[in-house]
């Protein structure tokens, strides 16, 4: 089922949804998978498998020249949506991204993830190859998530690269995208960034997922201006439970993002990480409360396929 039809389905009752990110190279699946389960008592409505795409590092060949390889340190999203979806039997959404994928590579994805039987896909650009700092398209491939999602629908018209005809089978994505309240951190300006959003959303994005926020002002203000310029696609809040006193540090700069000072204080003044976790549990329970208050559609966790904190929240809302 598509995300869209969840959320009219739940009829204004907002859904519990989870992301979770494939292992490291290596691992076994029935850890992840174990991971999940506890997650199942809840009914997660889909469950977001992210993509991690191929970094580079220089390797010293035998006659000591050195030459630059790739390799991917967790593979795997399509296989583990495949296994969510017939082993839990719920909805995946894997990621797809423009970065590291040409326009070939990305339909040849699409059309795996259509024989599974997947119905929905988050559609995004993804960052700079590791450790470059600058984004570049793979051959060819798009440079921004609004010319992924024009790709995308024109698949669910039967428009594939390099044929169009009545024979070839149409996909029928339910495509979601990625915003920020705080701003995206190459966008000069939130307008700027505003109108990217405003850009995926004319190629035919369905819905919005946010990147996390800790201030639920920012996601409010996001919202009311998104409706007053016309978008009226859901618009699903992402949201991370702060667990260890060094992620006052980490989160800010990885994701870009302010913590308000309440939350800084209280964390700073815990003893040890067991009680920076609880600060971080009461924390987002406030926050989900507010959400709901204001009428999300769904609670969506980040939670790096870890269950426990996530469990402690959702179990006081649902
Ligand atoms: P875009 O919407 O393409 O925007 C990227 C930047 O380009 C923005 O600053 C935008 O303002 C600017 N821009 C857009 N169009 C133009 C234009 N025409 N001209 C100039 N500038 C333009 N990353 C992963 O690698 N794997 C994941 O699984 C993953 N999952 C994510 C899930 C969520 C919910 C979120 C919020 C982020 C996720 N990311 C993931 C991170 C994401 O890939 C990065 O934030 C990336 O830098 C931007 O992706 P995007 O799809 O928002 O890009």
């Amino acid at each position: 089922m598509k995300v869209t039809e969840h959320i009219q389905q739940a009829n204004g009752k907002p859904l519990f949804s989870i992301e979770i990110i494939p292992p490291a190279k290596g691992t076994d699946i029935n850890e992840l998978l174990g991971s999940i389960e506890p997650m199942l008592e809840l009914k997660p409505a889909f469950i977001d498998v992210t993509f991690h795409r191929e970094e580079y590092f220089d390797k010293q060949m035998p006659d000591g020249t050195i030459q630059q390889m790739s390799t991917r340190k967790r593979p795997g999203t399509v296989g583990i949506c495949a296994s969510i979806l017939h082993k839990f039997g719920v909805d995946p959404v894997p990621h797809v991204l423009c970065g590291g994928f040409t326009k070939d590579d990305t339909e040849d994805f699409l059309i795996d993830l259509n024989y599974l039987g997947i119905d929905n896909v988050l559609a995004l650009r993804g960052d700079a190859a590791k450790p470059y700092n600058t984004f570049k398209p793979k051959n060819g491939g798009h440079s921004y998530a609004n010319q992924l999602v024009g790709q995308i629908k024109d698949m669910n018209v039967g428009k594939y690269l390099h044929e169009e005809a009545e024979y070839l089978n149409a996909s029928d994505f339910c495509i979601g995208v990625a915003a920020y309240p705080e701003k995206h951190f190459e966008a000069d300006t939130l307008e700027f960034d505003f109108d990217n959003l405003k850009r995926k959303v004319d190629a035919g994005a369905d819905y919005v997922v946010t990147q996390m926020f800790f201030d639920n002002q920012k996601y409010f203000d996001f919202v009311n201006k998104c409706r007053q310029n016309g978008i009226n696609i859901p618009i699903i809040p992402g949201l991370k439970i702060l667990a260890t006193k060094k992620q006052l540090d980490i989160l800010p700069k990885i994701f870009y993002l302010n913590l308000p000072a309440d939350l800084r204080k209280a964390v700073e003044n815990c003893e040890n990480d067991k009680a920076a976790k609880q600060v971080g549990i009461e924390w987002c329970v406030q926050q989900c409360r507010e959400l709901v208050e204001f009428g999300v559609p769904s609670l969506h966790f980040y939670t790096m396929s870890k269950s426990d904190t996530t469990m402690a929240v959702a179990k006081q809302l649902f």
